[in-house]
């Protein structure tokens, strides 16, 4: 017998996904300048300590990560493009 319960939809679940670059910050090379922070306050915050720690992966455009990573004094944050797995900074 046929139902007469209308067709459930899917659930969409939707990934907020801003660019393709991944960053990661090296623990020991941060000196703790904040300038990942005052460029990408979304992305980069300090912890207690003072090191950069990444809140989160999405909060800025592939643009503002990579600027923000060229900031660093210390050349301790790494952009990955996750698409092709190239690192794009350092060079
Ligand atoms: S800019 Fe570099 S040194 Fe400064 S807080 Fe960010 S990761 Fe650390």
């Amino acid at each position: 017998m046929p139902s007469t319960q209308p067709k459930k939809k899917p659930a969409v679940v939707q990934t907020k996904q801003i660019g393709k670059y991944k960053v990661e910050v090296i623990n020991e090379k941060c000196i703790s300048a904040a300038s990942c922070v005052a460029i990408a306050p979304k992305v980069f915050d300090l912890d207690e300590e003072g090191i950069a720690i990444i809140l989160s992966q999405d909060g800025e455009d592939d643009e503002t990560k990579l600027l923000a990573a060229q900031s660093c004094p210390t050349a301790a944050i790494i952009v990955t493009d996750t698409e092709t797995g190239e690192q794009v900074w350092p060079r």
